[in-house]
C-alpha cells in the first residue's frame, strides 16, 4: 500500500497505464556565427507555437470545465511572456553562441529550482506550471511529437506518472481515466484543482510509485483516505466495495433533499446559505441546494489584478449575483483585505502582526475613496435581487457608526443622482473580535443582523493564528470561551429581535453544526460542497437533544469532551454521514 496525500475524492480500481517522464536529449552545440540569427528565430518560433498550444488548452477547458479552471493557463502563457526569462535565453544563444534548447532548459531549469525553493506553498506549486511549459517549449524545439499522447488511451486505466502537469491533466478523459496517482504534487497544486473539477480521484505525493509501479498492475486507489492499494485482496475489494456502496446511497440520500428545507424533525427552521467568492460560485450555491448567500467574500474581486476594479465593474458582478440568486438573499460582505489576504497592487506596507493589523472595516474607514465605491456598487446592485450588506472586523461601536454614517453619504447622493437603490437594504455586522461579543448588546441595536466569523473569532480569542500550523492544536471551536462567545452574541441578537448566523468553517461542519443550532443560531453559511450534508444533519435532528448539547458545552471547562458530544450526536442522528470514510 502506498500512502499520499488526497487531492480529489472517490475510489476506482482498474489496470495501472505508468506514464514515463518525457525526456528530452539536450545537448550542448555551438552555433556559428552565420546562424545566430536563425536560431534566434526557431526559438521565437517555438515559443509562438507553445503559446498557440496553450491558447488551445485553455479555450477547450473554458468550454468544457469553465472560466476559473482555464485561468489556470494565464500563469503558463505568463512565464511565457517573461522578459527576463526570453532576454537570458537570447543572450546565451547571441552571445555564448548556445544552441536554444540548451540555453532555454538552462535558464529554465533556474527558474524552477528557485520557485521550488521557496517557503510558500502556493509559489513551490508554480514550479510543476513552469515544468509543464519547458517541457512543452522543448519538444516544439526537438519537434518531439507528443511524448505521451493520452489521446491513445482506449482502454479504462488508473495514470501512475512522476507528475501530471495541468494541462495534460486538464485534457483527461473521464471515460478512460479512472483516477491517477503522482510521485510530487499538494492540495493546492492546479492539477489538484482540476481533479476535482473535472471529478476524477487522485492521490498525490505517492513519492517512487511512478518507478515501482509497472503498466499492467492492478490496482486500487482511495481518493477519500490517499492510499493506492496494488493487487488488492478480495477482502479489501470487498470493503472499498460495501463503502462505495455506502457512499452511492448516501450521496442519493443527499440529492433527494436539494430542494427541501433545512428543517429540524420537530420543525425548528434553519437558514442554510453558501459561501461564495466569485460570480462563478453562483450555479454551485444552487445545485447543492443552499437558500442564497450568507457570505460574500468580495476581496477576491480585487486581489490577482493590477488595478482596482471601478464601481461600475463591481456593480455588475453584484447585479448579476443578486438577479441569478433571487429571491433568495445574498449578503455581500464589504471589503476584507489584510490578514492573509493582499491586493499586490496596493502595496501595503508589510506588517509585524498583519491579523492584528490594517485589514477589513479598519483599512476601508481609511480609504474612504475605495470604501465609497464599494458601498455605492452594492447600494445601486440592491434593486436587483435581495441584497444585504454586512461590515467585516468590527471591533467596536465607532466603526459601526462611522460605516453606517458613510453608507448614508452614499445614499444620499445616489438620491440626489436619481439613481435607484432599496432605501431598506439590510445591513448586518459580522461578530469575529472578542470586543465585538462582548458588547453585541450594544451592536445589535445599530444593524439588522450577526455573522459571526468563527474562523476569526476563535483565532483571536485563543490567540492562536488561523495560518500557522504550530498553533493549530490551541486552534479549538469547541474550546468553553467560544462557546460562551456564540451563546452572548445570539442572546443579545434576539433581546433585539434580529437574527444570529455562522458563516465560518464550522458552520459547514455536519458534527458542530447541532450545537451552534442549539445555542440559538438562525442562519448557518457554508462552502458548497458541504451544504448538502449539514443540510441532511438538520433534517435528522431534534432540537431538545441540540439544546441538551448545548447546556452541557456552556457548562463544561473541556474543549475536547465537548468536541466528543458533539460527535455522539452527529453519529446518533446521522450515521450515515460518517461511514464513508
Ligand atoms: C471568518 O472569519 O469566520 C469568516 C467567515 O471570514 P474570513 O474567513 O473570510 O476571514
Ligand atoms: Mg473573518
Amino acid at each position: 500500500m502506498y500512502r499520499g496525500i488526497a487531492v480529489s475524492a472517490g475510489v476506482c480500481r482498474g489496470k495501472v497505464l505508468v506514464m514515463h517522464r518525457a525526456r528530452h536529449f539536450i545537448s550542448q552545440r555551438e552555433i556559428a556565427d552565420q546562424d545566430v540569427a536563425s536560431e534566434v528565430k526557431r526559438f521565437e518560433q517555438s515559443l509562438a507555437q507553445t503559446r498557440k498550444q496553450i491558447s488551445e488548452v485553455q479555450r477547450k477547458v473554458i468550454q468544457n470545465m469553465g472560466a476559473k479552471e482555464g485561468d489556470i493557463f494565464d500563469a503558463h502563457l505568463l512565464m511565457l511572456e517573461d522578459r527576463v526569462l526570453v532576454d537570458e535565453v537570447m543572450k546565451l544563444i547571441r552571445e555564448q553562441k548556445m544552441n536554444a534548447e540548451y540555453a532555454f532548459h538552462a535558464v529554465s531549469e533556474r527558474y524552477i529550482d528557485a520557485l521550488a525553493g521557496v517557503d510558500d506553498e502556493y509559489l513551490r506549486e508554480r514550479a510543476s506550471d513552469m515544468h509543464d511549459l519547458t517541457a512543452r517549449v522543448l519538444d516544439n524545439l526537438l519537434e518531439v511529437k507528443d511524448a505521451f499522447d493520452l489521446r491513445h488511451i482506449t482502454e479504462p486505466c488508473i495514470l501512475v506518472g512522476h507528475d501530471l502537469s495541468p494541462s495534460v491533466t486538464a485534457q483527461l478523459n473521464k471515460k478512460f481515466v479512472l483516477g491517477f496517482a503522482t510521485d510530487i504534487g499538494g492540495q493546492t497544486s492546479h492539477t489538484a484543482i482540476l481533479a476535482r473539477s473535472l471529478d476524477i480521484p487522485a492521490v498525490v505525493g505517492l513519492q517512487a510509485i511512478s518507478e515501482e509501479l509497472e503498466t499492467g498492475d492492478y490496482a486500487l486507489l482511495d481518493g477519500y483516505n490517499g492510499t493506492v492499494i496494488v493487487n488488492p485482496t478480495d477482502q479489501t475489494l470487498f470493503e472499498y466495495g460495501q463503502l462505495l456502496k455506502r457512499k452511492a446511497s448516501l450521496d442519493e440520500k443527499l440529492r433527494e433533499i436539494t430542494t427541501q428545507p433545512a428543517v429540524t424533525l420537530d420543525g425548528k427552521v434553519i437558514t442554510l446559505s453558501a459561501n461564495i467568492e466569485d460570480q462563478n460560485d453562483v450555479e454551485a450555491v444552487l445545485s447543492h441546494g443552499a437558500e442564497g448567500v450568507g457570505l460574500f467574500r468580495t476581496e477576491f474581486l480585487f486581489i490577482n489584478r493590477e488595478s482596482l476594479p471601478t464601481e461600475e465593474e463591481q456593480y455588475k458582478v453584484y447585479r448579476e449575483v443578486a438577479a441569478a440568486l433571487r429571491p433568495h438573499p445574498v449578503i455581500i460582505r464589504t471589503l476584507d483585505l489584510g490578514g492573509d489576504k493582499f491586493a499586490s497592487h496596493l502595496q501595503l506596507a508589510k506588517e509585524m502582526n498583519p491579523f492584528l493589523g490594517w485589514r477589513a472595516i479598519r483599512f476601508c474607514l481609511a480609504q474612504p475613496e475605495l470604501f465609497r465605491s464599494q458601498l455605492r456598487a452594492i447600494l445601486r446592485a440592491s434593486v436587483e435581487g435581495r441584497v444585504k450588506m454586512m461590515y467585516p472586523m468590527i471591533s467596536g461601536l465607532d466603526e459601526l457608526r462611522q460605516a453606517n454614517a458613510l453608507v448614508e453619504k452614499c445614499k444620499a447622493e445616489l438620491r440626489a443622482e436619481k439613481i435607484p437603490f432599496n432605501e431598506e437594504m439590510k445591513i448586518g455586522a459580522m461578530i469575529e473580535i472578542p470586543s465585538a461579543a462582548l458588547i453585541a448588546d450594544t451592536l445589535a441595536r445599530y444593524v439588522k443582523f450577526f455573522s459571526i466569523g468563527s474562523n476569526d473569532l476563535i483565532q483571536y480569542t485563543l490567540a492562536a493564528d488561523r495560518t500557522n500550523e504550530k498553533v493549530s492544536h490551541l486552534y479549538e471551536p469547541t474550546h468553553p470561551a467560544i462557546i460562551r462567545l456564540i451563546k452572548t452574541t445570539v442572546d443579545a441578537a434576539h433581546r433585539h429581535g434580529i437574527w444570529a448566523g455562522v458563516c465560518g468553517e464550522i458552520a459547514g461542519d455536519p458534527v458542530l453544526a447541532p450545537l451552534l443550532i442549539g445555542l440559538g443560531i438562525d442562519e448557518l453559511s457554508a462552502a458548497p460542497p458541504v451544504v448538502p450534508e449539514v443540510k441532511y444533519i438538520i433534517r435528522r435532528l431534534k432540537l431538545n437533544e441540540a439544546r441538551a448539547l448545548a447546556e452541557f458545552a456552556l457548562n463544561s471547562d473541556s474543549p475536547s469532551e465537548i468536541y466528543a458530544r458533539c460527535q455522539e450526536l452527529a453519529r446518533a442522528s446521522a450515521p450515515s454521514l460518517f461511514e464513508k470514510a
